[in-house]
């Protein structure tokens, strides 16, 4: 399957809207094995939409159109693919009435023609439910340059575009491809360059088709194979070789396995955090379960509140300065005893731009985990800005504790 993607909206040529629809489907069409093969991005013109069709469709067998159905002068989506594909458009009842009432529900008399566009679709296409929002999902089949197409029209806005993804289009898409099973888990602090070399030679000649997205907690690693037993087989071989940083298969976020961990072993936690300036906490209470096991945490960015809140000693942090592994150890001592908690996690460290020394460059960050049963500070230096290496330390904070609870 070649999929491509055409997004509409001139605001996000503009840059006043991010085009996350893009970046969430992306992500959900990985999660089943498929991968966009490219992506355009076009204003609200007609003609623009009409030659990213073309150009699209040079490659791609699939196309998923985003934005442009609505009722404004803007949305001209539905008619471009019309005039593209030569298509007859046809007055759905059941969707007549859903306009008419969504109308009726804001206004009142005749409901005027460009919203009752949102009624018709092609004839022989089908039409996906939009529970959020007034236009619906089209969807339909037709040849183009001797080949079948499966061409997929979204609207733009994502609180309607997310749901419709995951309802409406994934089972489509699932259903075209014949006889494909993908599953997927994160490698815990792995990078993409060594789990690949893993996998390579681990599936070499075997038809096992692989993925990898990597970020800053690991790579998460797809798996798609014909049949559901051979996908199974994969998926533990991979996880054996990958080792005990391979979480179970479906497990692609690390806060939620964390949490499930936390929470078999009965442990709270809590975190106290000088250079992510609270950005742990946000990662953590980023997952609504997060609850049963997370207490909260202290923000100590300052030498004063690292020793009156969590009482790092005077002369640990004159001797060995607040970027330390004396320091990290006495703030996650800190954290357990003052915030009550089985475990913690503490962070210290220079994110730069200014503040690095030859000793102490910019990126040195101590982290330091702790459990009832053992605790360990860890020395990294970071490459990349203030945001980068803050966002390494959140993700190898995490790594730390997991790391911790998990070894034997
Ligand atoms: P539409 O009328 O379907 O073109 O969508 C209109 C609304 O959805 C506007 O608020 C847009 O900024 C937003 N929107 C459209 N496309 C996207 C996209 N690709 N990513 C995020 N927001 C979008
Ligand atoms: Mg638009």
């Amino acid at each position: 399957m070649n999929i491509a993607v055409i997004s509409s909206g001139t605001e996000l040529l503009k840059g006043s809207t991010v085009n996350t629809n893009v970046a969430f489907l992306g992500k959900k069409l990985l999660e089943k094995g498929l991968v966009i093969s490219r992506i355009f991005t076009v204003g609200d013109d007609p003609k623009e939409l009409y030659s990213a069709i073309g150009t699209a469709l040079e490659t791609a067998d699939t196309l998923i159109i985003t934005g442009g159905l609505g009722p404004t002068r803007d949305d001209l989506t539905l008619e471009a693919v019309r005039c593209f594909f030569a298509l007859e458009l046809e007055l759905i009842p059941e969707l007549e009435e859903k306009v008419t009432q969504y109308w009726l529900r804001r206004h009142t008399g005749h409901v005027p023609k460009p919203v009752m566009r949102q009624a018709y679709c092609p004839r022989g296409g089908k039409w996906f439910d939009n529970p959020n929002g007034s236009a619906s999902g089209i969807a339909f089949e037709t040849e183009f340059d001797n080949k079948i197409r499966h061409i997929y029209l979204l609207p733009g806005p994502p609180r309607e575009f997310e749901p419709m993804v995951e309802t409406s289009l994934l089972p489509a898409l699932c259903a075209a491809i014949p006889d494909e099973y993908t599953a997927g888990f994160l490698a815990a602090g792995e990078g993409e360059f060594q789990i690949n070399q893993k996998m390579e030679e681990l599936f070499n000649g075997q038809d096992i088709r692989l993925a990898y997205c990597a970020g800053a907690e690991g790579t998460r690693v797809f798996l798609t194979a014909n049949d559901k037993n051979t996908l199974a087989d994969a998926v533990a071989a991979a996880r054996t070789c990958i080792g005990p940083h391979a979480l179970p298969e479906g497990g692609l976020e690390l806060v939620p396995h964390l949490a499930a961990v936390l929470e078999a072993k009965h442990y709270k936690i809590v975190t106290a955090e000088s250079c992510t300036g609270g950005g742990i906490g946000a990662v953590l209470t980023d997952f609504a379960g997060i609850s049963s096991v997370f207490k909260g945490g202290a923000i100590v960015y300052s030498n004063e509140l690292k020793h009156a809140m969590l009482g790092v000693s005077e002369e640990t942090l004159s001797a060995h300065g607040a970027v330390s592994g004396e320091t990290a150890f006495e703030m996650a001592l800190g954290a357990c005893k003052n915030l009550q908690a089985d475990c913690s996690i503490a962070v210290t460290g220079i994110a730069g731009p200014g503040g690095g020394t030859p000793e102490k460059p910019v990126g040195t960050v101590w982290i330091a985990a702790r459990t009832p049963e053992k605790n360990r500070e860890k020395e990294f230096h970071f490459y990349g800005d203030r945001r980068t290496v803050r966002e390494r330390t959140r993700a190898n904070a995490l790594l730390l504790l997991l790391e911790l609870l998990e070894e034997r």
